[in-house]
């Protein structure tokens, strides 16, 4: 293995003291100083003492990516209202201020008192996307903490991670010490109770093996250096706990009541530009339209909503507090939220004292009726673009991966919002679906061009982006078993979409880099050998692998042939039922057989209804947990109807044939 970069850990601020009169002199020297400083509104220093447990909770990613993580809020607030713990941030810094940290020997820091992360008792980071896995060993290292977890001990932080990608963390198990699976609001405190003790009783040497066996123990914990693998050739055999008091399978956390939970109270302000820097309040988690390409509707089921009430609430005293003129409404599906109507009535109603009208954002827009209507009853929202999510060209691949929307669906809306002075549309597809023709590549082009033409019955230069990510199979979906798409075949069908859509006014075509994708599906899938591609990919500079600017595919691939693994077998074929996959000691609630049945009618172009208007087809989710959807009105909303649920064209109801794979009531 070549050399590691610079290591800070050696010297005088990996300890508990601040680095801010080490890194201050430096930061007139670096891009965007106000990263790094903190004084965000809503982010007091938190009270520390020697008796307390400390977090340092991580995003992975620039200071602008990373400071909205709701994830991360809702954590910082839970710690720093217990009275035997307290939390704070850090995110990873950029390239300029790495190279000044390693040269000058300044620890990674938390933001707040610019703390050297060693000092706190775990360093948490928040897994939202693959490529962001070689930050997590640079914040690590650059904290002068071992990367690897078999060589720290009781002198070091616990490495934790949370977050999506945390349903296969086989890549990072070399790395981590503690994955948390699900919701993390309740199971933050079980952790902190065990540190609390290991605290207490003075971090004894030789007592981190005893900690992480007790971690292990909390329902929602992972602890992977308790388990071996087993392979068989190429092949995963088993994998399997080394101590009896260690679960077979770790179940994911789930909170029954969102209720319960109405964080963030205090919203954190920057005092810098980031990205959706505004109020955002989630309505509800979960997600039950079976999307088969969508990880996160699939693990974060049943559906939990807020209370329309208390959304309400949060909504009034976060725009009085933030100063925010714009609130979002954040879940998978805003528009499925039963008290949507009324909120958004309610948001317009509300006197926040301000001069400026409120804003209001709904994200992940289904294409209905009632979305389009919403959109026209915010009086004062901004014009500036829609957004809506088809996801695929035609109507058979649109049965394919279960987002069941019409073409006349798309139409109805996107005339609808045109007529009602929305310039621009903005549509988003995936390429490289399961069974995807170039018929269906194509048909990307034409619902666009489509669209434009309908704009110019309203506006002279309506315009429709066309965005298309190259698609990639997750854990815990139906589409697990798909060989993805190689780079070359993503390319050509961007490609393809180039050509048609050259021609077309109003029509511009965005996508994602293929290399990219590919790259996301080596590590979505993988196993635990690839812990050696990971850290040899870091040593050789290869951070930052989600910006444009930093990605490098070669590196990765060097690093594939170095390790003897072959790219093809990991991201490329097709994998069978009765293979053993990287995950399947862990679970997201999901039975594997409803996942293969699911996959077996996605490639005979069946859809499968809305669970939560419809007879539950026992996918685990709900059963499993003892936990029932939880809705704030009782009625389903227009684009949630009762036995189909499909989306409705604009102001007309388009009733869709679907053969239920599971008579309802029965079980699979
Ligand atoms: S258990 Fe039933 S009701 Fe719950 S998410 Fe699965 S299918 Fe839907």
């Amino acid at each position: 293995m070549s050399a590691a970069p610079p290591n800070p850990s050696s010297t005088a601020t990996a300890g508990s003291s601040s680095v801010w009169s080490a890194l201050e002199p430096h930061l007139p020297k670096v891009a965007k100083p106000a990263r790094y400083i903190g004084l965000e509104d809503g982010a007091p220093a938190s009270e520390r003492a020697p008796h307390k447990v400390g977090w340092l909770l991580c995003y992975p990613d620039t200071y602008e990516i990373g400071l909205p993580n709701q994830g991360l809020q809702i954590l910082r607030e839970i710690v720093n209202e217990r009275d035997d713990a307290y939390a704070e941030r850090g995110y990873a810094v950029w390239s300029d201020l790495e190279a000044i940290m390693r040269r000058e020997r300044i620890p990674f820091f938390s933001v707040e008192t610019h703390t050297s992360a060693a000092a706190f008792d775990a360093i948490a980071f928040n897994l939202s996307a693959e490529l962001t896995y070689t930050n997590v060993l640079n914040c690590v290292d650059l904290a002068g903490v071992p990367v690897r977890s078999d060589e720290r001990d009781e002198t070091h932080p616990l490495v934790v991670v949370g977050g999506h990608c945390t349903y296969n963390p086989e890549p990072l198990a070399d790395f981590v010490d503690v994955v948390v699976l699900g919701d993390g609001e309740e199971v933050i405190g079980e952790i902190t109770d065990v540190l609390r003790e290991w605290r207490a009783e003075g971090k004894t040497a030789g007592s981190r093996p005893n900690v992480l066996r007790a971690l292990a123990g909390v329902e929602g914990v992972y602890v992977p250096s308790l388990y071996d693998v087993a392979y068989d050739g190429p092949f995963l055999a088993e994998v399997t706990p080394r101590f009896p008091d260690v679960p077979e399978r770790v179940e994911k956390r789930t909170i029954s009541d969102l209720a319960e939970w109405p964080y963030p109270k205090q919203q954190l302000v920057p005092l810098t530009e980031v990205v959706h820097d505004r109020l955002n309040v989630e309505v509800f988690r979960g997600c039950t339209r079976g999307c088969r390409f969508c990880q996160a509707g699939m693990i974060t089921r049943p559906v939990r909503e807020r209370p329309a009430e208390q959304v309400r609430s949060m909504i009034d005293s976060g725009l009085k507090r933030t100063g925010y003129d714009e609130v979002t409404l954040t879940s998978l599906s805003t528009a499925d939220f039963s008290g949507i109507e009324q909120t958004v009535q309610d948001v317009m109603d509300l006197d926040t004292g301000s001069a400026q009208p409120i804003t209001l954002g709904l994200p992940s827009l289904r294409v209905d009726a009632f979305t389009v209507g919403l959109a026209n009853k915010i009086q004062n929202a901004r014009r500036t673009g829609l957004t809506f999510a088809p996801e695929a060209g035609t109507w058979r691949m649109r049965q394919v991966i279960n987002k069941l929307i019409r073409e006349e669906d798309l139409y109805g809306a996107v005339g609808s919002a045109y007529s009602q002075g929305w310039r621009r549309m903005k549509l988003y597809f995936l390429t490289g679906l399961p069974s995807e023709t170039d018929e269906d590549t194509l048909g990307i082009a034409e619902l666009a061009k489509n669209c434009v033409e309908l704009g110019r019955e309203h506006h002279k230069n309506p315009s429709v982006t066309v965005s298309v990510g190259g698609f990639v199979p997750k854990p815990f979906t139906p589409f697990q078993w798909f060989g993805q798409n190689t780079e070359d075949e993503l390319r050509r069908k961007i490609n393809l979409l180039k050509d048609a859509t050259r021609k077309m006014n109003g029509v511009q075509l965005k996508w994602h880099d293929p290399r990219a994708s590919v790259i996301e599906g080596l590590l979505s899938r993988g196993d635990r050998r690839l812990g050696r591609v990971l850290e040899l990919v870091w040593r050789r500079g290869g951070v930052f692998q989600e910006w444009g600017e930093h990605f490098d595919e070669k590196l990765w691939l060097d690093a594939m042939a170095e390790c003897g693994l072959d790219p093809d077998w990991y991201i490329h074929r097709h994998r069978t039922e009765d293979e053993v996959l990287p995950w399947d000691h862990l679970s997201a609630g999901l039975h594997k057989d409803f996942l293969w049945m699911d996959w077996q009618d996605a490639l005979a172009e069946v859809g499968l209804p809305d669970c939560r208007w419809t007879p539950c087809y026992d996918c685990g989710a709900c059963t499993g947990y003892s936990i029932e959807h939880i809705v704030a009105s009782a009625t389903p909303p227009a684009g949630g109807s009762q036995g189909t649920g499909q989306d409705l064209g604009a102001g007309h109801s388009v009733p869709v044939e679907l053969t239920p794979r599971i008579p309802q009531g029965a079980k699979p």
